[in-house]
């Protein structure tokens, strides 16, 4: 296992992390505490969950499955998070949390998926932040951190914060350009980085053929070569992987056990061929910011690459609702003035393809 200090904290944590959102058999605690097991047994050390992953269930898989590393010796450390933001939410929040775990303090604790920056002034007004100080002194919480969908600049300018000790956040091969300047904030401010979806959520697995251009060696297979595309990152600390069964832990530590460092060259390579490689698909680079009538573009682009790659608006319509949280309407305000489609490094359609959201969103209703 690799090990990589977490921003300024001083705690070392393994490059793979545990992700307890897509258990295939939630029900057998038997088997996700094998799998917890196995994982911790090959020196995974970062388990992460939250409150809405199964409902409770994930949590209190997890209450068992620590419960057997400490019985095993084994070392960890438990990731969670809240969407509340006021201080009696967030207590009541963190006292079942603390129970379902059974731990007495939770290590990274995270301020739950902050989707814009006015979604961040309302929490903060709210007082989210002087709560999480406060369990941090009375040893309920060990570091504070968040969890973010923002893009680009956004996310710098949350990070200026200069409160968090860790961030967490989507990349992956697939969409590293929306989010490639929050680096520039994680080494401003030393904060540990751990990046979720490394696998674009199954896209990557399931299209081998179109993310053939990050594999570096021959015998490596797609998600082998994804996961070590983002060790090669120096400022992502962990690489959350979404475990479903012992066959995804086993692939995820081979990816690990067989890493060769990848020069910052091979990295760019790589970055310009999947640029190339996504003919049609929204590369998330951001281009199209600005829009005169704040129509959410890379957002909504990144939805409609999932009608490209399932083939169904099914998939377009369940990303906007659960991964960026916004309605398919916000396409509706476009003016089609054609700023974007000037600005897009793709080329794409993209009024044509707001148009389709529009449709998709009402046919939906
Ligand atoms: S074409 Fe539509 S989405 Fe693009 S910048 Fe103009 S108003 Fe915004
Ligand atoms: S729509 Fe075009 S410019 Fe905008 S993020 Fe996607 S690829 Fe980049």
């Amino acid at each position: 296992m690799i090990y990589r200090e977490y921003g300024k904290t001083g705690e070392s944590v393994s490059v793979v992390g545990f992700g307890g959102m897509r258990f295939e058999s939630i029900d057998d605690t038997e088997a996700c505490v094998g799998m917890m097991v196995r994982a911790a047994e090959a020196g995974v050390n970062y388990f992460d969950t939250a409150p809405g992953y199964f409902g409770t269930k994930s949590e209190q898989a997890y209450g068992a499955g620590l419960a057997e590393l400490r019985r095993r010796g084994l070392p960890y450390y438990v990731s969670t998070k809240t969407f509340a933001s006021n201080e009696s939410g967030v207590r009541t929040e963190i006292e079942g949390q603390l129970e379902r775990l059974g731990v007495d303090a939770i290590d990274f604790y995270h301020i739950w998926c902050i989707t814009s920056l006015e979604n961040w002034r309302e929490r903060t007004r709210d007082g989210v932040l002087d709560v999480f100080r406060k369990l941090k002194d009375e040893g309920l919480i060990r570091h504070i951190c968040v969890s973010s969908h923002l893009i680009g600049d956004e996310i710098r300018e949350l990070l200026m914060e200069g409160v968090f000790e860790g961030v967490l956040f989507g990349y992956s091969p697939y969409n590293f350009s929306t989010r490639q300047k929050a680096f520039d904030a994680i080494r401003k401010h030393d904060l540990g980085c751990v990046v979720m979806n490394p696998l674009g959520g199954g896209l990557i697995p399931n299209n081998p053929d179109l993310f053939s251009f990050v594999k570096t060696r021959e015998n490596e297979s797609v998600v082998e070569a994804s996961l070590r595309f983002l060790f090669a990152h120096e400022e992502i600390t962990v690489s959350l992987v979404g475990f479903g069964n012992a066959w995804h832990v086993d692939e995820a530590i081979s990816a690990v056990e067989g890493y060769e460092p990848i020069s910052p060259a091979r990295l760019e390579q790589i970055k310009a061929a999947a640029s190339r490689s996504f003919d049609g698909i929204c590369t998330g680079c951001g281009y199209c910011e600005g829009c005169p009538e704040e129509v959410p573009i890379p957002k909504l682009m990144d939805a409609y690459n999932q009608k490209l790659l399932h083939g169904d608006y099914q998939s377009l319509i369940n990303r906007l609702k659960w991964h960026w949280n916004i309605p398919a309407e916000e396409a509706a305000k476009c003016i089609e003035c054609g700023q974007c489609e000037e600005a897009c490094t793709q080329h794409l359609d993209i009024t044509g393809r707001l148009k389709e959201i529009v449709e998709a969103g009402t046919a939906a209703t």
